[in-house]
């Protein structure tokens, strides 16, 4: 890990989680979770769609005899240090050791991690990883709350409720929102770096290879009727949880967010649809959902809830799909900005021809495939494009529009003509458009 610059703050906390969670000017619970905190309410926030980069990072270190139980260290001002009404780029790095850590995984506690944030009465936390959205409420900075207090409710509830856990030290850097050279070179030098690896080892494994999937629900208390299906072909749609980490956490804790899905019979390959999903999905959506297709966008796909990395949408105009990121904010060929694309899609319920999904979702060997995969992808936004081009076939690098090349189904159209898209074979007769 980089190091941060000029430290402002060394505090050494208890470490005993219940001493740890005493006298904190706010309280914690389930109850306080999935808040919304509006612009007028906030009085700071960390991450989020007006700044450049942001991140939260759970780091396992076994090895390191040096880790100082209750260590934490800030980068930047505290919070009675900065304007009321900011914004600021963020970093927070935990870093954990204990014997038997083995059992869980840091993608499981950095998925958990959110919701420790957002369980603090006047916090608000959306999101994981390098999308996370942090803000405060005025009303719990008057009571005088500290990034120490943060730190202590959140080292306080992950041994309350992971005992392997031995030691615990979590660093803070607040930074600049828009020129935040720091919090961007630690976010690409290190934390895109770990995901990656993380990523590397869980993506050798296919659908073909197991016996069964896992379901999860970690994301229940903001939509109770939504649960990803994660197979190792696909990850849930926030990119954090694979399958290598939903079955060791459901070994270790069944009860808690993971639910097994036997495959059962495999009634669409090509779609990737089987009996055991559907009976599983059934059930733990209240039947809101009641068939799940793994690779397509279009018929049955699978639910998103607040989290995901980048939103498949259809054009309905050419009969094809394009794609944008979770911070895109321009607008789309839809004619519409991707916010208002974001609105119409239904999250919780089903809704054919838009589906949340991972980063990863790109470099499945069978993205899409029941839509007939790359060769329906027409659009999508050019930082997305950029991030995963190395994943995209060669032959359609360049027949894949942006927002650049097109804002409209007309003009959408007419890159596919002259970029020699293979829709144009399917649709086009020489003269006119022709949809099935
Ligand atoms: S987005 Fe999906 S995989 Fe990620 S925590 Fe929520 S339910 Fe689980």
């Amino acid at each position: 890990m980089v190091e941060f610059g000029k430290l402002n703050k060394a505090l050494k906390l208890p470490t005993n989680p219940k001493e740890l969670l005493e006298g904190l000017p706010f309280n914690i619970g389930e109850q306080w979770s999935g808040k919304t905190i509006r612009n007028k309410d906030m009085y700071v926030e960390f991450g989020g769609p007006r700044v450049k980069a942001a991140a939260e990072l759970i780091e396992f270190n076994e090895e390191d005899k040096n880790l100082e139980d209750g260590k934490i260290e800030l980068w930047g001002p505290d919070i009675d240090e900065i304007d009321e009404g900011a914004s600021y780029s963020f970093i927070e790095t935990i870093m954990l050791s204990g014997l038997n850590l083995d059992k869980i995984t840091p993608a499981i506690l950095e998925g958990i991690i959110s919701h420790f944030h957002d369980f603090i009465e006047g916090v608000m936390h959306l999101n994981m990883r390098n999308l996370i959205w942090i803000r405060i409420h005025k009303s719990i900075a008057k009571k005088g709350i500290r990034i120490e207090h943060l730190a202590r409710a959140l080292m306080g509830q992950l041994k309350a409720n992971f005992p392997q856990i031995e030691k615990i030290e979590i660093k803070f850097l607040i930074d600049s929102a828009q020129n935040p050279n720091k919090t961007l070179r630690i976010l690409k030098d290190d934390c895109f770096y770990i995901w990656e690896q993380r990523n590397i080892e869980a993506l050798e494994l296919n659908d073909d290879e197991v016996d069964k999937f896992y379901g999860c629900t970690g994301c229940k208390y903001y939509c109770p009727n939504h649960a990803c299906i994660i197979t190792p072909n696909n990850y849930g749609t926030c990119g954090v949880i694979n399958w290598k980490d939903a079955d060791i956490s459901y070994k270790l804790s069944p009860k808690q967010y993971f639910f097994e899905i036997p495959k059962g019979d495999i009634l669409n390959n090509l779609y990737g649809s089987y009996s055991g999903i559907n009976q599983k999905i059934s059930k733990f959506t209240s039947k809101t959902v009641e068939r799940i297709n793994l690779y397509s966008a279009i018929k049955d796909p699978q639910t998103s809830c607040r989290y995901f990395e980048a939103l498949i949408f259809q054009i309905p105009e050419v009969d094809a799909l394009g794609i944008a990121d979770y911070y895109y904010k321009g607008e789309t060929p839809l004619e519409i900005n991707f916010s208002t694309v974001n609105k119409i899609y239904n999250r919780t319920n089903q809704s054919p021809g838009y589906r949340g999904i991972a980063l990863t979702t790109f470099r499945d060997k069978k993205f899409m495939q029941g839509d007939g995969g790359w060769k329906r992808i027409v659009w999508m936004n050019k930082n997305l494009k950029e991030r995963i081009a190395k994943w995209i076939p060669d032959e359609l690098k360049d027949k894949i529009a942006t927002e650049e090349n097109a804002l409209s189904a007309k003009k959408l159209i007419e890159f596919i003509d002259t970029q020699d898209h293979p829709l144009k074979k399917e649709y086009w007769n020489g003269t006119t458009w022709n949809l099935k």
